[in-house]
């Protein structure tokens, strides 16, 4: 039965015995009123004309109205008959106070009418009696008939409020245990009512909550098991070595290529905190390096780990990717910790090998017989061999300029292998700077003249030695120079000045040619980059070695430069 249902049906028992009570009640009384009312109209007041006419009769002899008096009360009484034989009395009395009318003093008559008047008060009082005793009858029944009825209420008002507020409550207490217990993250509870009540209702629906949540749980984490399986089998799949770590700086995996190239065991490594391993294990030492001491030179990331593993040499990019999430709830992103990736950059180190190497092969070989065409070119510009005509001059000087570009580039492959191989070959000593910058304007004069650029100097005096290889050093200002008339229109101004800056020296060449835009200021000095949009007339590698060079000798190198206001080059070497 439904709770709506029970309580209505108990609150309206208890009205309805509320209303049996009264009604029983009201008719009980009502009966006792009906009973003692009924002696009052019927039988008192007929004593009541008895005792009037009684009194009247004695004074007979001396009040004139006493007849009339007597005459008053019995009409009255006539109107008043309720018992058996009262209304024979009555005749009697009335045909008797007939007779007294006519013969007042008739003693026998008065006898006779006090004789009416006792029987009628008679037939009353026995009346009274007999009424006193019905309502007596009524009053115990009456309390019997209240007595059932309060008893009857009673027992079922008591019957009631023992049930009733267990048979409400008790279903709630099992429902809020069972809440409890699931709060508790035990979901296999369930609750069952027989009834067909509300409760039935909501334990249903309780029952398939708590087993969606079952549901929910069992497969949310049987789901997490399974994807951090797949994870954990794609990262150890992985053919680069891969090892992640908390925000604490703690190991949680490392794969299988990774376990190989530290030569370390999973047990040695995972779990463990980074900074113990890398104590015992000179790789693992270089990877958290930049998390320890923050990076500071960018350069020195992009240099590739040399690891020998598995009876070989291999070559590894280290790429540090810092994991960060925004937690469930949060707007903020958090750290959560690194992932180190080591990329095999082993098969491109080869090839980079094989053409450096092919590189240096080729430049070397192609040296001599540019050379040689430069000397053969040479006797025949002096006519060694025989007169020249001015067009035969022309196309000598064509071939001429030809090999000496040639020579340039085979001469910067060279250098270039050199670089990269690591193989520069310095000669450091006490150099003049005034011998590298005579050199220097030597090399660059003819060519500063075929576009008439005026190459100026600002020199200081008493200049110390420079710690250097005069002939890179040279070389780099070469370059600076060649760039300079290269890039410069014609009729225009280059300037080379040499000053001391405390413990260095410092070299500039200033042009003024179209500059050089910002974000490209870093770029030339990258191998094979050339300005996009300028003349690409050599290979975009001058730069490159001249940074190469000049670091090797510990100096500095740069540019300032302006779009349109020209260009300015410079190194710094340290005082010897
Ligand atoms: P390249 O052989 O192309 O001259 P470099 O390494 O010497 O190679 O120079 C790289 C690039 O820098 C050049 O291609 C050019 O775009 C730019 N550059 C070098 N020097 C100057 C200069 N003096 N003025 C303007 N641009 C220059």
């Amino acid at each position: 039965m439904k709770i709506r249902t029970k309580l209505t049906l108990g609150v309206g028992l208890l009205f309805i015995l509320i209303t049996l009570l009264t009604y029983v009640g009201a008719k009980s009384i009502n009966a006792l009123k009906n009973d003692t009312e009924n002696i009052l109209v019927a039988n008192y007041n007929t004593l009541e004309y008895a005792r009037n006419m009684l009194m009247a009769l004695d004074d007979l002899s001396t009040d004139k109205g006493a007849i009339r008096k007597i005459e008053e009360n019995l009409a009255k009484q006539q109107a008043n008959i309720t018992e058996i034989g009262e209304k024979e009395a009555t005749e009697q009395l009335r045909k008797h106070l007939a007779q007294l009318k006519m013969n007042n003093f008739d003693n026998t008559i008065h006898l006779l009418i006090r004789k009416d008047i006792a029987e009628i008060m008679r037939l009353n009082m026995e009346a009274i009696q007999r009424k006193s005793d019905v309502a007596k009858q009524t009053a115990a029944s009456s309390t019997i008939w209240i007595a059932i009825t309060g008893t009857l209420c009673f027992v079922i008002a008591f019957t009631l409020l023992i049930n009733l507020p267990s048979n409400i409550a008790s279903p709630i207490k099992k429902l809020t245990e069972s809440i409890k217990q699931i709060a508790a993250n035990d979901y296999s509870q369930r609750v069952y009512f027989q009834d067909h009540s509300e409760y039935g209702e909501l334990a249903r629906s309780f029952n398939t909550m708590a087993e969606k949540l079952e549901e929910y749980n069992n497969s949310n984490l049987s789901q997490l098991l399974f994807e951090k399986k797949r994870i954990e089998t794609l990262i150890n799949n992985m053919h680069d070595p891969v090892i992640g770590l908390d925000e604490n700086k703690k190991i949680l995996f490392a794969n299988d290529e990774a376990l190989k190239v530290t030569g370390l065991k999973a047990e040695q490594l995972i779990g463990q905190q980074a900074q113990d391993v890398s104590v015992i294990n000179d790789l693992m030492r270089s990877l958290i390096k930049d998390l320890i001491v923050p990076e500071k030179n960018n350069s020195d990331k992009k240099q590739p780990i040399k690891i020998f593993a598995n009876s070989k040499e291999s070559y590894f990019e280290k790429e540090l990717i810092d994991i960060a999430i925004v937690p469930t709830g949060e707007k903020q992103k958090k750290h959560i910790g690194h992932v180190i990736v080591l990329k095999n950059i082993t098969p491109f180190k080869e090839l980079d090998f094989a053409k450096t190497n092919f590189i240096a092969t080729i430049s070397h070989e192609l040296k001599t017989p540019i050379s040689s065409i430069k000397m053969s070119t040479q006797l025949l510009e002096k006519q060694k061999t025989g007169t020249i005509n001015e067009e035969q001059k022309q196309l000598i000087d064509s071939i001429k300029d030809d090999s000496q570009r040639l020579l340039k580039i085979t001469s910067e492959l060279l250098n270039l292998s050199q670089v990269e191989t690591g193989n520069i070959q310095l000669n450091i000593q006490k150099s003049t700077p005034y011998q590298i910058l005579k050199y220097a304007q030597e090399a660059v004069k003819v060519q500063a003249e075929q576009k008439q650029i005026q190459l100026l100097t600002d020199v200081e005096e008493n200049l110390p030695d420079v710690k250097a290889d005069t002939e890179k050093t040279a070389w780099v200002l070469i370059n600076f120079l060649t760039n300079a008339i290269h890039y410069s229109p014609e009729l225009s101004k280059i300037t080379i000045s040499i000053k001391q800056e405390e413990q260095l020296v410092s070299f500039s060449v200033t042009d003024q040619g179209k500059g050089i835009e910002k974000r490209y200021k870093d770029k030339i000095f990258d191998k094979y980059f050339q300005v996009p949009g300028s003349i690409k007339s050599g290979t975009g590698l001058g730069l490159a070695i001249s940074k190469e060079f000049i670091e090797a000798q510990n100096g500095t190198i740069g540019v300032e430069s302006e779009i349109g206001m020209g260009s300015s080059f410079f190194f710094k070497l340290g005082v010897g």
